[in-house]
């Protein structure tokens, strides 16, 4: 297999659906709004959809994407819907304490209420199914998992390890001796669920445009910000950047937080497998998860190449992209056809955790959701959207400034 470059990379999710948006520079252009979202991902969609609902016609919402919406790591991932952070639960613990990882994990339990809130009946066509996750540990994750599955259940969340006879024959091979099960996690077609978002802030009057790269903000004492798209300005009050991977390039000072990594998937036809839910495993480092029409969509590896991967450069790796395929085949328990193969940008902190919250006057950060944000952009967009119209709290463990004092 060769490498391919980067505009011909589409997920399997961008082949079945597509998110419709004005082209910059096609009809009337906004010089000023009340709020600018920079972005065109979950977290852009998530935002204008909770401050469109929840400002009720007093603000205009203007959100200017560079590539088509869905098209950076929102359309590129696996679509699954867990709870807490990128971290198993007692390694969060162990990080920040319990009382902030409970703040967190609840979270996680708001942002799946509102994607079934948003999907509504809806859910079926954008596949969101709250079947549960299996997590299989490499040998040195037993206690780490087991204690996970103890703390979530003292925190109120469903969680059980699963002896090694409870898990599905075609697994128990593969050298990830522990199991545990989290039955209130599921999976979506992360571009349908942009797409449902989208619509609704758009019924609402947010104005979305893609083919606007916005290369420079500047803070207007008194007037806001001014940003910089291609050769015109747009005048807002307030903007939040959700441009994840690429919030270094925005805020030069977020460059040595937000690391751009790049993870490899494919999507195959067919394959009959005996569990329906999605299965996470080995430190995180690999992921697959059975459609409902039988088909498979397998991710991660990149520590077979990590500084390959180190990368927001679109494009395949032959070797993860092998290694996922022997996974398939193994999978499967004979040959598949691979239908799809893509990549996707993500961006990783320090801790794992994302940046939210103010970085100069008028301007606020959301992103470097370190290969979690499908099971977190609801949340913090509401929790965003509350910030900006009445002041309320965000979460001090996700504040920027833990690695960056702002001007
Ligand atoms: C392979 C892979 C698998 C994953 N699997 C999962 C999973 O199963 N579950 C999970 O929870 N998370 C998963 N993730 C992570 C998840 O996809 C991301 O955390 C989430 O999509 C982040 O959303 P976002 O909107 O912040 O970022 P993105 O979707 O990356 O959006 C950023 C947007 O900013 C735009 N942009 C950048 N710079 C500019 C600019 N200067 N001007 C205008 N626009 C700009 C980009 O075009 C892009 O649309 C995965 C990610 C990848 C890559």
């Amino acid at each position: 297999m060769s490498s391919r470059a980067a505009a011909d990379l589409p997920s399997v999710w961008h082949r079945e659906a597509a998110v419709p948006a004005t082209r910059w520079g096609d009809g009337a252009r906004p010089s000023r709004c009340d709020l600018a979202i920079v972005g065109g991902g979950l977290m852009a969609a998530w935002l204008a959809y909770h401050a469109s609902a929840r400002a009720d016609g007093r603000w205009t919402i203007t959100v200017l994407s560079d590539r088509p919406l869905a098209h950076g790591a929102s359309g590129r991932n696996a679509g699954f819907v867990l709870g807490g952070t990128s971290e198993l639960y007692a390694t969060l613990v162990g990080q920040l304490g319990r009382p902030v990882a409970r703040e967190l994990l609840a979270l996680s339990q708001s942002n799946r209420q509102h994607v079934r809130t948003v999907l509504g009946p809806d859910g079926e066509r954008a596949e969101y199914r709250e079947t549960g996750s299996l997590y299989l540990g490499a040998p040195d994750e037993g206690e780490t998992l087991a204690n996970t599955v103890r703390w979530l259940v003292e925190d109120g969340v469903a969680a059980e390890s699963w002896m090694p006879g409870r898990v599905p024959s075609s697994l128990r091979s593969l050298g990830l001796p522990h199991a545990a099960f989290f039955p209130e996690d599921g999976a979506v077609q992360p571009v349908h669920l942009v797409a449902k978002l989208v619509r609704q802030a758009g019924r609402a009057g947010v104005q979305w445009y893609t083919g606007a790269r916005v290369t420079a903000w500047t803070v207007q004492d008194g007037a806001g910000i001014r940003l910089t798209v291609g050769g015109d300005h747009v005048w807002a009050e307030r903007v939040v950047l959700c441009t994840n991977a690429w919030l270094g390039q925005l805020v030069p000072a977020l460059a040595p937080v937000v690391r751009p990594t790049r993870g490899q998937v494919l999507a195959t036809g067919p394959v009959a497998l005996d569990y329906p839910y999605p299965v996470y495993a080995d430190h995180g480092y690999l992921y697959w998860r059975p459609r409902p029409d039988g088909s498979l969509v397998l991710g991660g590896r990149r520590q077979l190449d990590p500084e390959t991967e180190a990368t927001d450069a679109l494009a395949l790796n032959p070797r993860i992209q092998d290694a996922l395929t022997a996974l398939a085949t193994r999978l499967a328990g004979g040959t598949v056809a691979v239908t799809d193969r893509w990549a996707g940008i993500m961006g990783f902190t320090p801790d794992h955790l994302p940046l939210v919250g103010p970085v100069a006057p008028g301007l606020w950060v959301a992103g470097g959701f370190s290969g979690h944000g499908v099971a977190m952009t609801g949340a913090v967009g509401d929790l965003l959207a509350q910030h900006l119209l009445s002041a309320a709290p965000l979460p001090q463990s996700l504040n920027p400034a833990r690695f960056y004092a702002p001007a």
